[in-house]
């Protein structure tokens, strides 16, 4: 029976047993004949094994904490107690070597970080043939996906495609594959980065063609807002490719950026769906969307500006490539650019690398911290005229002062810089404004 459907979990979904045991009946649902399952690890945990493995290092072993954890799940479930015995076991002489050393590798972290999924697919197989399904646990790892060895953002191998597809025509009855999960050439574990699950999901679905690829969430779909901010906030029924990646750079939390390449490459469906309300449509993304306009609000927050100084205009060109190296150095993805006379401006999510970037060039670059990006994404690269005036006269309306804007009529988003704590009511006040009068289709 041929493979078609992969349906992915991820974390919050399979937060408890009865979480679990939803996401197992979602399969036997949706799934059809013999669909592929890919799982995040329990809500959580990653940054649970995370923290333990710290710990660790710190000359303290917590690994107890996680088997509590998977513990109460299983008992939840009515499986085995004993089910993850074995992972807890070579999990804590891990963290006992992590002890002895008194430090941690980042290859030592990814492969900590590998526990969570390892367990959770254990968990949501044995769950499957509870409800009377052949489902086979499987680690990303066995079925031959490989990724370079750049440990905690580690990207895929295109010779995976290959080996998977032949590897997981061999596992008897449905897949559970661990999401996140890959080894590179020398056998070690990587991790796919945060939110990786949904790459591991889109690469299954690549690897043996599937015609959809189902990501079941928490929260279904992708909103005209985040729904915590944006209490009136819909769902998008139908985004193109392009606006979901447009999202993903923006910060939509739901879908994981890198994970749309793969799926647009093999040509599948992609739905987002909501566990929690399994018959409503969610998002269907497709590579044409019909119409133009207004989709949605995105929000990246913590964001911080960088600002080169260029003292002299012949060295523009060299200073940039300096400033874009830097980047590239210290693992830093630049977000919108801004060029002056004077100086140059990036703006970027915060993290801890931005102060090693700043002192690799003392007085000459400068940096701004507290800020919010707030962007209005648009479907194909249709803003009608006149949204941009729209969005700064209403955020002048609410006394919000607008730091900086990337804007344009023929832009794919319209971008807004505001303080950190103007955000939330930026995109209320720009989703109050802006949607009622946008039908969307
Ligand atoms: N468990 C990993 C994380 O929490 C990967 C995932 O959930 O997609 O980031
Ligand atoms: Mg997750």
């Amino acid at each position: 029976m041929a493979l078609d459907k992969v349906l992915k979990f991820g974390g919050a979904a399979l937060a408890d047993g009865p979480g679990v045991e939803r996401c197992a009946q979602l399969v036997l649902r949706y799934g059809g004949e013999r669909p592929v399952v890919v799982v995040s690890a329990h809500h959580g945990v990653t940054d649970l094994l995370d923290t333990i493995a710290r710990s660790a290092a710190d000359g303290i072993l917590e690994g107890d904490r996680v088997r509590i954890r998977h513990r109460t799940i299983l008992r939840q479930l009515g499986l085995d107690p004993e089910l993850l015995d074995r992972h807890f076991t070579e999990l804590f002489s891990l963290l006992a070597g992590i002890k002895t050393r008194g430090r941690i590798e980042p290859r030592e972290r990814d492969l900590v970080l590998s526990f969570g999924e390892r367990m959770s697919a254990r968990v949501v197989a044995q769950t499957l043939r509870k409800l009377g399904a052949l489902a086979t646990p499987v680690d990303a790892f066995d079925l031959g996906l490989l990724s370079d060895s750049n440990h905690g953002a580690a990207r895929p191998l295109p010779e995976s495609r290959a080996r998977v597809r032949r590897a997981i025509g061999e596992v008897p009855g449905i897949p559970v594959v661990t999401g996140f999960l890959a080894q590179d050439r020398n056998g070690n574990l990587t991790t796919l980065g945060r939110n990786g699950s949904d790459l591991t999901a889109a690469l299954m679905a690549e690897a043996i063609g599937a015609g959809e690829l189902q990501l079941w969430k928490a929260v279904g779909g992708i909103m005209t807002a985040d729904p915590k901010i944006e209490p009136e906030a819909r769902v998008v029924e139908n985004l193109g490719f392009a606006e979901a990646a447009e999202f993903a750079f923006h910060g939509a939390q739901v879908l994981y950026g890198a994970a749309l390449a793969p799926a647009q490459r093999a040509n599948v469906t992609v739905r987002l769906l909501d566990v929690n309300d399994p018959e409503a449509a969610g998002t269907i993304l497709a590579t044409t969307t019909r119409g133009g306009g207004l989709v949605g609000i995105a929000v990246r927050r913590r964001v911080v500006r960088i600002a080169l100084e260029i003292a002299v205009p012949e060295e523009r060109a060299e200073r940039t490539v300096e400033l874009f190296q830097a980047f590239a150095r210290h693992g830093l993805e630049p977000g919108p650019i801004a060029s002056a006379a004077e100086q140059l401006s990036v703006y970027v999510s915060e993290t801890a690398a931005i102060s090693a970037l700043l002192s690799d060039f003392g007085a000459r670059a400068r940096s701004t911290s507290e800020l919010a990006l707030v962007a209005l994404i648009g479907r194909g690269n249709g803003f009608d005229d006149g949204l941009a005036a729209r969005a700064l006269a209403l955020c002048a309306a609410e006394a919000i002062e607008v730091v900086d804007a990337f804007v344009g009529t023929r832009a794919t988003s319209q971008v807004l810089v505001v303080a950190a704590t103007d955000a939330e009511r930026t995109v209320r006040a720009l989703h109050a404004g802006l949607f009622r009068q946008v039908a969307l289709r």
